[in-house]
């Protein structure tokens, strides 16, 4: 282990990290093969349960936290992002949609809303789900067709629209959705955010994805035809969707920053204990210089990764939100994904052939697996528009 690892992590961190670690160990791990292999969604759930009855998930809520922690934030929830990817990033992505999910319902739901969906998501008890994406509006969230109405008849909104990507599809417990409440506002301008229980009439699943890694994850579409829910389901008020959004998506970032973290520091140990065993030409591996200069950058990158992500994490802990956060937390999240494809990749070549294979280790699983990380939570393409705004003012860089 890098020495300097946790730099930026105070002593309390440290601890966390370590109970943390013990904890994936113990309740993660052993599902792992079952979750990889078998796409076993019965192991994700009795992993979030346990996370949930650990108190683990109400890291991000000072109210609702139960724990030792002295004060619990996004970098716990980071820390556990990164410990649970580096294990079994598929599962991760469990733990990210619901903090997603548990985000706005804590901050924007009615009382009896939150009441109703929240105790049970942070619990571990319930899944959720978050849908934005549409097959017209991907990283262009203002083409979002998704239309949300009022009846003033019945005092219910109206939801008509198809979401695909959604993760959780089919399997949460509750859906957060976002369509347009006002169609002639300026486009993001009359967005809205509802929430939707399963089981409402008119909400279907019309097609699960199969995707090249992440196994265990179910991601699919989600269909809303007359969907009907009471009048305080919505979240905040009309119009107030990309609000909510931006300030969901800039922690994401930063526990998507972990994620990252967590492959890349895999596959570097993967890679790390390779070039230190196998023999070439008369000598180790990594006494060859194409090979121990890749092993640098591959460490180099990771601290990068490391620091930033942290960063982003402690700077939202100390109160630093919306567009303040909007350049650092984009950063964490482009550097560390990057470098987990970068990582995983360079960790199949140094393997050779033992890298493709499932037979020898996971190389081949993590360079999956590392794929969708630059394209989940806004792509890295997104994220370099966000650096790029926050330091071009005067020019207003165009997508
Ligand atoms: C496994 C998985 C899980 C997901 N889970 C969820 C979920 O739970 N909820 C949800 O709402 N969504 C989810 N998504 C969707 C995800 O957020 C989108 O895939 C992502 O935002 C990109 O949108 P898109 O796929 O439509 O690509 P597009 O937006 O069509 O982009 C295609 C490519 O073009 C690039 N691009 C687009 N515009 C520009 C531009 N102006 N300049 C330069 N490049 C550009 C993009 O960066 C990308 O590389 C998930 C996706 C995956 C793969």
């Amino acid at each position: 282990m890098n020495q300097l690892q946790d730099f930026i992590l105070d002593d309390e961190d440290r601890s966390f990290r370590a109970e943390v670690r013990a904890f994936l160990a113990r309740e993660l791990e052993p599902r792992a093969s079952a979750i990889e292999d078998e796409d076993s969604w019965d192991a994700v759930k009795a992993v979030v349960r346990s996370l949930g009855e650990a108190g683990y998930l109400t890291l991000m809520f000072k109210d609702l936290y139960r724990g030792w922690l002295a004060k619990p934030g996004l970098t716990h929830a980071t820390i556990l992002s990164e410990e649970a990817a580096a294990i079994n990033y598929a599962f991760e992505t469990t733990i990210g949609t619901a903090l997603s999910c548990a985000y706005p319902l804590h901050r924007y739901a009615a009382p009896a809303v939150r009441e109703r969906y929240l105790g049970d998501i942070i619990d571990g008890r319930s899944v959720g789900a978050i849908g934005v994406t549409e097959p017209a509006a991907g990283s262009d969230t203002s083409r979002l067709q998704t239309r949300i109405s009022y009846d003033e008849a019945s005092r219910e909104w109206v939801i008509n629209g198809l979401k695909r990507y959604i993760s959780n599809a089919g399997v949460a417990d509750v859906y957060i959705m976002y369509g347009v409440t006002d169609p002639e506002a300026p486009a993001g301008k009359g967005l809205s955010a509802v929430v939707v229980p399963a089981g409402t009439p008119g909400l279907t699943f019309p097609r699960r994805y199969t995707f090249m890694g992440r196994r265990g994850c179910i991601v699919g579409e989600v269909e809303m035809k007359d969907v009907r829910v009471p009048r305080d389901h919505m979240l905040g008020e009309p119009g107030q969707g990309t609000r909510i959004m931006v300030s969901m998506f800039n922690f994401e970032r930063a526990i998507l920053g972990g994620s990252g973290l967590g492959v890349a520091r895999t596959a570097f140990g993967i890679a790390r204990d390779h070039a230190q065993t196998r023999e070439a030409f008369g000598q180790k591996l990594g006494s060859k210089q194409l090979i121990w200069s890749t092993v640098a950058e591959m460490s180099w990158r990771i601290d990068a990764a490391e620091l930033l992500t942290y960063r982003a994490a402690k700077l939202y802990d100390a109160g630093i939100t919306g567009k303040e956060l909007a350049k650092p937390a984009a950063m964490a999240k482009l550097v560390a994904t990057e470098t987990a494809v970068f990582c995983a990749d360079r960790a199949v070549q140094i393997l050779g052939g033992d890298g493709i294979t499932k037979e020898y280790g996971r190389a081949e699983q993590l360079y999956r697996d590392a794929r969708a990380l630059p394209i989940v939570g806004g792509t890295s393409e997104m994220a370099r528009y966000l650096i790029a705004s926050a330091d071009l003012p005067d020019v207003k860089p165009n997508l």
